[in-house]
C-alpha cells in the first residue's frame, strides 16, 4: 500500500534520537530550545514555542489571544476538527466561512461574518497551499482582529518568497508523523510577538516561572504540553531535510499535473506563480458526474494499493457540531467534500511509484466514467 502521506525516517534521524536517549535529559534539556531556534530561523520569525501536538499548540494560541467565553473565530469547515475544537474548548464559538475550490477559506466571504464578538480569523493552508494572506491581513487590520493561521499542512511553504508562518500573528505547525516533517507527535506556534511567546511558554508548562533556588511561582493556569528532548532531536534532524522533502513532493506533484492536465473527469488544484505549496497533500477534484461512484473509485483504488483519503468532511457535519450548532451547509465546502480525493504524494515515493499511482488513478477513473451520475 502506498499511503497518501507518510514519514521518511533515515539512519541519521534514528542516530539523533538515540543520542538523546543516551544523554542525561529526556525532557527539559537544550534540544527543544535548539529546535525552536532553528524553526524560527527557517521561517523568519522571532519566536517559536513547541508543543506536544498541533492541537495543544492551537489551544495555547487561542488561550494567549484571550479567546474565551462567547467569543467567535471565523474559520474554515474544510479542516481537521482540532482547528475549531480548541476554540470551543475555551468556550468560544467557531463561525464557519465557505471556501474556494482550492480548499482554502474564501477571503471575500469573511467580512460579512464579522460580529462584535469576533476575535480572530483562523485560516488553514489546505494541502500546504498558502491562504490569500494579503486580503486576510487587510481585513484583520480593518476590523482589529488577530490572524491565527493553522498551517498544520504548510510547514516549508511560502508566498512571495516569505515562509508560511511569517505573515500571521501566530501560526501553528503540526509535526504529526504524516505532516511535512515529523517529531512523532508534536506541534509549534511561531510568532513575532514577544508577549505571545512568553505566554505560550507559560501555558505549555503549568504557568510556572522560576525565581531563585527552589523558589518558583505559578502565575497563570497552564498544562503540561511540552515536547520531549528526543522528539526535538528528531525534529531538528528532519528540519535539515525539509527542502529536499518539499522538492520530492513538488516533483511528484508536477508530474501528476502533467499527467492529469485537462482531464475530462476531474480537476487539479493550481498554484499561483508567487506561491510554493508545502505539498502535504495532492488533491484531485472529481467532476460531478463521478460523485455517485466516488465510493467505488475510493474502494477500488485502495484495493489496488493506493492509500487514498478524503480531506475533509466539513467540520459542521460531525454529530457534535450538529448537536451544538445545528445543521449548516456551505455550498462550496459541500461541493469540495464531494469532489476531493487525496492521492499518494510524499517524500518516500520514487518516480516509479508516482507513475504507478497516476496510471492506476487514470485507469480506475475511466472505468467508472461511463456510468455517469444523473442529477
Ligand atoms: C493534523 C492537523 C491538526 C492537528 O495536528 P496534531 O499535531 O495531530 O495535533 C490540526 N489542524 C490541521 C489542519 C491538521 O491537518
Amino acid at each position: 500500500m502506498i499511503p497518501y502521506s507518510t514519514q521518511l525516517i533515515e539512519e541519521d534521524d534514528i542516530a539523533a534520537v538515540v543520542e538523546v536517549l543516551r544523554s542525561s535529559h529526556l525532557t527539559q534539556g537544550s534540544k527543544v530550545q535548539e529546535f525552536e531556534e532553528a524553526i524560527a530561523h527557517y521561517v523568519g520569525v522571532n519566536y517559536c514555542v513547541t508543543f506536544n501536538s498541533a492541537t495543544s499548540a492551537l489551544l495555547a494560541a487561542y488561550a494567549v489571544a484571550e479567546i474565551g467565553k462567547d467569543d467567535e473565530i471565523i474559520t474554515t469547515p474544510i479542516s481537521f476538527v482540532a482547528t475549531s475544537n480548541m476554540a470551543i474548548a475555551l468556550g468560544a464559538n467557531p463561525v464557519f466561512c465557505d471556501i474556494k475550490m482550492d480548499g482554502n477559506i474564501d477571503e471575500s466571504l469573511i467580512e460579512e461574518l464579522i460580529t462584535p464578538r469576533t476575535k480572530a480569523i483562523v485560516p488553514v493552508d489546505f494541502a500546504g497551499k498558502p491562504v490569500a494572506i494579503t486580503a486576510i491581513k487587510a481585513l484583520a487590520k480593518k476590523h482589529d482582529l488577530l490572524i491565527i493561521d493553522d498551517a498544520s499542512h504548510g510547514f516549508g511553504g511560502d508566498i512571495n518568497h516569505q515562509k508560511i508562518g511569517s505573515h500571521a500573528d501566530m501560526t501553528i505547525f503540526s509535526f504529526h508523523a504524516i505532516k511535512p516533517i515529523t517529531t512523532g507527535e508534536g506541534g509549534a506556534v511561531v510568532t513575532d510577538n514577544e508577549e505571545f511567546a512568553n505566554k505560550l511558554r507559560l501555558f505549555r508548562s503549568h504557568g510556572i516561572v522560576k525565581k531563585q533556588l527552589w523558589n518558583s511561582d505559578m502565575v497563570s493556569l497552564g498544562h503540561n504540553f511540552r515536547m520531549t528532548e528526543f522528539a526535538a532531536a528528531l525534529g531538528l534532524s528532519q528540519l535539515h531535510k525539509i527542502d529536499r522533502f518539499i522538492n520530492v513532493r513538488e516533483t511528484i506533484s508536477r508530474y501528476y499535473n502533467e499527467r492529469f492536465k485537462g482531464h475530462k473527469l476531474f480537476l487539479i488544484i493550481h498554484l499561483d506563480e508567487n506561491e510554493q505549496s508545502a505539498r502535504h497533500l495532492y488533491a484531485l477534484l472529481l467532476n460531478p458526474e463521478l460523485h455517485c461512484v466516488k465510493e467505488e473509485i475510493f474502494t477500488e483504488l485502495q484495493e489496488k494499493g493506493l492509500g487514498v483519503q478524503v480531506h475533509y468532511k466539513p467540520i459542521y457535519q460531525n454529530s457534535f457540531y450538529k448537536k451544538h450548532y445545528g445543521e449548516q451547509r456551505l455550498n462550496t465546502a459541500e461541493m469540495f467534500y464531494k469532489s476531493e480525493l487525496s492521492i499518494p504524494c510524499h517524500q518516500k515515493m520514487s518516480m516509479d511509484d508516482a507513475q504507478h499511482v497516476a496510471d492506476t488513478v487514470l485507469e480506475v477513473m475511466e472505468k467508472y466514467a461511463y456510468r455517469g451520475c444523473s442529477f
